[in-house]
């Protein structure tokens, strides 16, 4: 089964779709999110991790490198 990720466009949040459901970014229930895009992290440690600092990650998840806007 294909896993259909989508990014969130402000915080690069990566949220899965939920049977019939789109993908909602629960910080920003207002933006579309998008299939455009690029590069994968897993965030576990956002407290101690430099990359989560450097992009303003503060929450644990699946994050996407880049995005297009
Ligand atoms: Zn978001």
């Amino acid at each position: 089964m294909k896993t259909e990720l989508k990014a969130c466009k402000k915080c690069k949040g990566l949220y899965e779709r939920d049977g019939k459901k789109e993908p909602v970014c629960p910080d920003h229930p207002d933006e579309r999110l998008t299939a455009e895009w690029y590069g994968f992290i897993f965030i576990q440690d956002p407290v101690n991790s430099t990359v989560a600092s450097r992009m303003g990650i503060t929450r644990e998840g699946k994050y996407a490198i880049k995005v297009r806007q």
